[in-house]
C-alpha cells in the first residue's frame, strides 16, 4: 500500500499506476453479520456504532469489466453509516444477500462482513476490460448510485432502475477503507480546488439536494421560492441552503442550537428558526398530533419571510411530516428523502388535497444529477460543508456523533491520505473562492 500512496503523491502516471502490485489485503471499516443481533432490545439512540464497526483487514475482491479499483484516500461519514452500524431500519446484509443473486459477479457482495461507505475521493489502480473513460492514475470522486444498466428500467431515471442500490449501503467493497471496488459509471473527476477529504464528502448529500430541489425530478426549484428546510447545517442540508441561494430562492432554515445558527447566517441565510428555542410540540403523545403547533410554526415562518414555504425539504420524518404537509403553501410541494425520526407518516389529508398540495419522493440521484452536482463543486458554486476529519479508525467514533447529532454538516474520514490539506492540484481557484468560504462550517481545533 505504500508504493500506492508515493505513487499518488507523486502524481506519477498512468502507466506507473498500472504497473503497481496490488496488495492481497485492505484495511476497511466494516460490520460484521455474526454481530447482526447484538443490539436486540436497546432503543434506538443507544445502539452505538462504536461497538459494531470493526477496523480490519480484509480480501481484495476479483475485479468485474465494468469496475475499477480505486485507492481511496479519504472519505465521509453519512446517516446511512449509521443505519448499517445499527443494523436498522433492517439489517444491510439482507441487501447483501439480495444482491448475491443477481450474477455470479453480485455474488461477491454476499459475505460474513460488510465494508461500509458511500462517498470516497482517491484515484483510480485498475480499470476492467469494458471501461473506457477512466484509466488508472485518474484523480476521482464516486458518487453511489450502483446499478446495472443493460437492465431496460436503469434508463431515463436511473433511480427508478428496478436493481438500483446505494453502494457501501445495499453493496459490499464500500469507500471507509483503504481500497474500493465502483462500477465505473459510478466515477466523477475531483474538483482540483479541494483537498482529498474536501472532495470526499459531497456526493451523497450534494446530489441527493440537487435532485430533490434543482431537478425536474424533484420540486424544481424556482426563482423567488421560499423553501423550508429542516436540519438546515446537518448533511443534505447544508447544501439544501446552498442550491436555494444560488436559485435565487428564499431559504427558511431550521436548526436546533446557536452555533448551527451563526453557520447558517454565515452561508447567507438569513431567515433562521431555532427548533429548540421555539420548543415545537408537534405530537401531543405517540398518537396524537397537536395542529395549534403546526399553525405555530406556520406563523413563524410568515413572520420571517411573510408567506407560506413553497417547498419544504422533509426528511427528519414522522416527528416533522404532518407539520411540512401543514406549512407548505396551497399548490406547493414537500419533498422527501428520508425519515430519520420514524417511517410511518400521519397527516391530515384534508390540507393536502383541499389546498391542492403535491408529495414528491426522492432518493439519492442519477449518474447525470450527480455529475451536474459534482460540476457545481468544481466550479466553486458549491462548497463543501465539512466541519471535522477523523481517522478510519475513528470510523465509528464519528458515526457515532452523526447518531447522536453532536455534529455539524459533514465528517470527512482520512483513509490513505496522511493528513488534511493535501490533494490540491487547482490553487488558483482556491484561492479565487477564498478559504473563508471553504471553511464555514469547520470546527476550531
Ligand atoms: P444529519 O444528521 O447530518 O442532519 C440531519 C439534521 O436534521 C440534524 O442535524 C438535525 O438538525 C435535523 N433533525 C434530526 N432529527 C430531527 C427531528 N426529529 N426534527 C427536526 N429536525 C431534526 O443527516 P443527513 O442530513 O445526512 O441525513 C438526513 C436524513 O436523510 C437521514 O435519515 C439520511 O439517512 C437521509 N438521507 C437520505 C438520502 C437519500 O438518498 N434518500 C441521502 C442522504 C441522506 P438540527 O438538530 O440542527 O435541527
Amino acid at each position: 500500500m505504500q508504493k500506492i500512496l508515493e505513487a499518488i503523491l507523486e502524481q506519477a502516471d498512468s502507466a506507473t499506476f498500472a504497473k503497481l502490485e496490488i496488495p492481497k489485503t485492505y484495511r476497511a471499516a466494516h460490520i460484521l453479520k455474526s454481530e447482526e443481533s447484538i443490539f436486540a432490545g436497546v432503543p434506538s439512540k443507544d445502539k452505538d456504532p462504536r461497538k459494531s464497526i470493526h477496523i480490519g483487514e480484509v480480501p481484495v475482491p476479483e475485479l468485474a469489466a465494468d469496475e475499477c479499483l480505486i485507492a481511496v484516500m479519504a472519505s465521509s461519514i453519512n446517516f446511512n453509516t449509521v443505519w448499517s452500524a445499527i443494523f436498522e431500519p433492517i439489517s444491510t446484509f439482507g441487501a447483501l444477500a439480495r444482491l448475491g443473486k443477481e450474477s455470479a459477479w453480485a455474488k461477491r457482495h454476499d459475505l460474513e462482513y460488510h465494508v461500509l461507505g458511500s462517498d470516497a475521493s482517491g484515484v483510480v489502480l485498475r480499470s476492467g476490460a469494458a471501461v473506457r473513460s477512466w484509466k488508472p492514475g485518474d484523480q476521482i470522486t464516486v458518487h453511489c448510485n450502483h446499478l446495472d444498466d443493460q437492465d431496460p428500467s436503469a434508463h431515463n431515471d436511473s433511480m427508478l432502475a428496478t436493481n438500483q442500490r446505494i453502494w457501501g449501503y445495499e453493496t459490499n467493497f464500500g469507500g471507509l477503507a483503504d481500497l474500493a471496488v465502483v462500477k465505473a459509471n459510478q466515477l466523477m473527476p475531483k474538483p482540483g480546488h479541494l483537498s482529498w477529504e474536501e472532495a470526499a464528502v459531497n456526493a451523497l448529500c450534494n446530489s441527493t439536494s440537487y435532485r430533490m430541489l434543482v431537478s425536474k425530478n424533484g420540486a424544481a426549484m424556482k426563482q423567488g421560492d421560499v423553501v423550508l428546510i429542516w436540519g438546515a447545517t446537518g448533511g443534505i442540508g447544508a447544501y439544501a441552503v446552498q442550491y436555494v441561494l444560488n436559485g435565487g430562492g428564499i431559504p427558511v432554515g431550521v436548526v436546533s442550537s446557536p452555533e448551527k445558527a451563526k453557520i447558517l447566517r454565515a452561508m447567507g441565510c438569513e431567515a433562521i428558526i431555532d427548533r429548540r428555542t421555539a420548543n415545537y410540540k408537534f405530537w401531543n403523545d405517540d398518537d396524537t398530533q397537536n395542529e395549534a403547533e403546526w399553525r405555530r410554526l406556520g406563523k413563524d415562518i410568515r413572520a420571517l419571510v411573510g408567506e407560506d414555504p413553497d417547498i419544504v425539504f422533509e426528511h427528519p420524518g414522522r416527528s416533522t411530516f404532518g407539520a411540512s404537509i401543514y406549512v407548505v403553501k396551497r399548490g406547493g410541494t414537500v419533498v422527501s428523502c428520508a425519515a430519520t425520526s420514524g417511517f410511518m407518516m400521519e397527516f391530515d389529508n384534508r390540507h393536502f388535497w383541499m389546498r391542492l398540495k403535491r408529495l414528491i419522493g426522492s432518493h439519492f440521484a442519477n449518474y447525470r444529477e450527480a455529475f451536474e452536482a459534482n460540476r457545481l463543486i468544481s466550479k466553486g458554486m458549491i462548497h463543501p460543508v465539512m466541519s471535522q476529519v477523523f481517522s478510519l479508525e475513528q470510523t465509528g467514533e464519528a458515526a457515532y456523533q452523526v447518531h447522536q447529532n453532536l455534529h455539524e454538516g459533514k465528517l470527512g474520514v482520512l483513509c490513505l491520505a496522511p493528513k488534511e490539506g493535501m490533494g490540491v492540484t487547482d490553487p488558483e481557484l482556491r484561492a479565487k473562492i477564498g478559504e473563508q468560504k471553504l471553511t464555514i462550517f469547520r470546527r476550531a481545533k
